[in-house]
Order: C-alpha cells, then structure tokens, then sequence
C-alpha cells in the first residue's frame, strides 16, 4: 500500500461513516440522532480501528453506553474489516461538522504531522496494548514464531539479528511484533524501542528529504536499542528509501542493536528488493507463520469470545473455526459482527443466524438464487400479486408470504439484511430479521407452514 491507498481508504471509510449515520438516522429518530449521533466527528482509520471524538466525557459515556453496539453492528454490515471503534474525548472545540473532515485535507495533513513528532518521542502511542503475549494463542502453525519473539524480548544480548518473521495477511505478525515492545519495555523502561510500519518508514523519510533534515532523521534512528519494521515488502521499489533502510539497517547490526523486521513473504522471495538486501535480511533467525489449523482457529475462537460480553456456543465457535479459514482477522470480524447482532437483538445467537449474519464469509455450495426469482415464486406459490412484495400492505394475507419471501432471501442468496430490506419496499433491516424469526418459529409450530416452506425451498433450488 502507498500513501495515495492509503488515502482512499480513509476516504472509503468516511464515506462508509456518512452511510452509517445514515442508517441510524432512520432507526433511532432524528431527535436522538441530534443528541448523540451527529455530535460524533470522524477522527481517524488505522489498522482496522476507528476513531471517533466527542467533546465531552459525559457524552462519550452515554454515547458508549447506548449507542456504540449499534454503530458498530451498521458499520460491520457495510465492512467486515472493522475490527473496534474508539469513542475518544477531543481536546479541540467539537462543534465542527464531520463532514468537513471528507474535505479538509490541509486539516488532515496537520494531524497526521502531529501525529509523526510523537513517533519518535514515545512508541506507545502506535501500540495496542491488546497485543501482548498472554493474548496470543499458540499452536504448531505459529510456534517456532512466537517462540523466537519471546526469545528476543526476554534476552538481554541479541540472540540472532535481525529476527524476520513472514507469514500471510492477518496471522498475528503485527501482534507478535507488539507484544515484544510490550515485553521488552515492561522489563526495562529506559531501553528505546522504535516499532514503524515499512510505510511510516518511507513517510517520514520522504518528509526529512523534503525539509532536509534527513541527519536528524537518521539519528533518531541509530539512537534505538530495538528497531521493528512491519511489513517490509512495501519498502520494495523505492530506490532512495531502500538505501536509507539498508545503511541504518546495517548501522544498527553493526552496533549490535536489536532488529525486528516483517514481511509478507520470506527473505528470498520478496520482490524488488536488492539482492544485498535481501541477502542479509536472511542472516538472523528467520521464522514463518504457517496458515492456520483446525485446533487453532478453535483455540483463538474460544479465548476471544470469552472476552465479549455476549454469549456464543461452543458448537457456534466450532462451526465458524470449520467454515473460517483464511486468517484471524476473518475469525475475530466474524466474531464481533456476532457479538454485536447478539447485543443490538438482545438474544442468543443461533446457528441459523450465523449463517445469515456472516452468508457473505462463509462457503456456500447452494445454487445461486436472487431475491426476485423468490418474490415471484412466493406470490404465485400464496396467490398474491408481486407488487405486494414491496406494498405497505399489512394484512396477514399478503404480510405473511412477504416474511416467507424475506426469510428465503436470507437463507438462499448471498443478500445482507439491510439490502433485502430494500428490496422488500425499503424495509428496515430489523423488519427482515423478525420476519425471519417469525418464520422459523412457525416452522417449529405448524407442519402444514412448515412443508409449504420445504415445497418452496426445493421447487428455488432445483
Ligand atoms: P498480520 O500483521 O500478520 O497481518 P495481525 O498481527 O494484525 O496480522 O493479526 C490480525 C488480528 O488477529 C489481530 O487482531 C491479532 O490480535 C489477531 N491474532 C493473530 N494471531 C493471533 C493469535 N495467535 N492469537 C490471538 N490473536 C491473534
Ligand atoms: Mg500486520
């Protein structure tokens, strides 16, 4: 990713931001919205993590309090990637609209200087404190990695330098990475630990070019005892960049500091880096993150879902831990979007609601069907007209088939709710899910409802 990505991915979340208030607009009413929702201002979009300000405490609580399951819960239905949003007091007036955050770009451009002084100053601001060792679940794919950061963060010389650790996107190479500085700072305070991404690394360089003060910038670095680069194949192509990172990089080695370097791919394999480079970058110990297995995923299911308040079953977590297979990143989104259905409905999560609330994670063998093919096959099947799909009719003769056509929505396409509940009259997305839980109940109850549902499941499948 280079800045200009970067760029547009904050656009593409604040323009998500913009949908969301939206949508609670509609649900909470606009007197509420007034109150909590509107006087929240968009700050910032980092490693999955949303910031927003409000001005004060007591709202920040109240906001917290009330309203923050269901941001988050509207905000996962648009992005699955979404892993917290943070409600933060600003020091600054907040009376400002967000909305000129979208355009302010010289406001943006301040911040983010602000934000670099402190770079240098202290790390911590740039780590989660949820990254540490004791929240990391350990299994054979993963266990030659941590054990070496352990290694590092607990010897009091440099066991092998650098320590490159590689490993797919979302399998906890930025955590290990954390939980080091974590350790090594718990254990000794003074030593200075410097964690950047690889992008960082480049912007701050770019910048002490343009303000030439690029001595300074080197220094700050040769200063450290520990330096960790994460993610280091987007270092690749950048002549200049590369050569700086190579010179503090054998500067360092040099002087026997600690060096700590990420990447998606190992040594020899990454792309468009010098072959000196990449040659030395293979000196140290080289560890990889294999993908994850079955007893992993499950292990790292069970211990995140003990930390949320809602409840999820065990059978739940093992079929998510069948199903999710690609990183953690996927296993916890899934998980939150769980908790917060679960916290926004008030109830236990079943397995067919998992099947619903994550149909677009999950693996489906069925034939593809569309909402309409279902809404024709449903009036016709209760003799009623199309258009009564999408009327505001409420009399049972036409409500209940339109719960039918709902539930078959959800249960054989792809369609998220509030998307079905558009295509049924511009329905609330809570309308789409009591109807599928209307359904399903009926199901239960009523035999003859039950083989009407059966007739017309396989009759849209076939
Ligand atoms: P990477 O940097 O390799 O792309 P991250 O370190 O950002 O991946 O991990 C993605 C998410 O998964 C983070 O929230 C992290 O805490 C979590 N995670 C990854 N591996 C583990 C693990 N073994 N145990 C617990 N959480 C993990
Ligand atoms: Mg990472």
């Amino acid at each position: 990713m280079n800045m200009k990505s970067q760029d547009k991915n904050l656009v593409e979340i604040q323009a998500q931001w913009v949908t969301v208030r939206g949508r609670i607009r509609q649900k909470i009413g606009d007197a509420q919205f007034k109150s909590w929702i509107k006087v929240l201002v968009f700050e910032d979009y980092d490693d999955h993590k949303v910031t927003l300000s409000v001005s004060s405490n007591f709202i920040r609580t109240r906001i917290i309090e009330q309203y923050l399951d269901i941001i988050k819960s509207y905000w996962l239905v648009e992005n699955l990637k979404i892993n917290d949003i943070q409600i933060v007091v600003s020091k600054k007036d907040s009376n400002k609209d967000s909305k000129k955050n979208l355009e302010s770009t010289q406001k943006n451009e301040a911040k983010i200087s602000n934000k670099d002084q402190d770079v240098f100053g202290s790390i911590s601001s740039d780590l989660d404190s949820r990254f540490t060792f004791t929240n990391f679940i350990v299994g054979k794919p993963n266990e030659l990695a941590f054990a070496a950061a352990r290694r590092v963060s607990e010897a009091k010389d440099v066991p092998f330098n650098p320590l490159f650790l590689y490993g797919g996107v979302g399998l906890g190479k930025t955590h290990l990475m954390h939980a080091i500085a974590h350790e090594i700072k718990k254990r000794n305070p003074l030593r200075r630990v410097i964690y950047m991404s690889a992008e960082k690394f480049m912007y701050h360089f770019i910048k002490a070019l343009r303000f030439k003060n690029t001595v300074a910038f080197k220094e700050q670095f040769r200063n450290v005892d520990v330096l960790m680069i994460d993610d280091v194949q987007f270092i690749s192509g950048k002549d200049s960049t590369q050569e700086e990172f190579f010179h503090t990089f054998n500067a360092l080695i040099d002087q026997n500091k600690q060096l700590i370097i990420s990447a998606d791919k190992s040594p020899q394999d990454l792309e468009g880096i010098e072959e000196r480079m990449r040659s030395r970058l293979g000196w140290g110990l080289v560890a990889d993150i294999h993908p994850l297995n079955y007893e992993l995923r499950l292990g790292i299911l069970q211990a995140k879902s003990e930390k949320l308040t809602a409840k999820i079953s065990e059978n739940i977590l093992e079929f998510l831990a069948h199903k999710i297979t690609t990183n953690v990143r996927e296993l916890e989104g899934a998980l939150n979007r769980l908790s917060a259905f679960s916290s926004l409905i008030g109830s236990e999560i079943n397995l067919d609601m998992v099947q619903d609330l994550l149909k677009d994670l999950l693996k489906s063998s069925q034939k593809k069907v569309n909402i309409e093919e279902i809404q024709k096959k449903v009036s016709q099947h209760f003799n009623i007209k199309m258009s009564d799909m999408s009327s505001a009719r409420r009399s049972r003769t036409v409500a209940r088939p339109r719960q039918v056509a709902m539930y078959l929505s959800k249960n054989l396409t792809s369609r998220s709710l509030p998307e079905i509940g558009r295509r049924f009259g511009n329905r609330d997305h809570t309308t789409v899910i009591h109807a599928v839980r209307k359904v399903e109940e009926l199901r239960n109850k009523d035999a003859s409802f039950d083989e009407d549902v059966q007739l017309l499941i396989r009759m849209l499948e076939s």
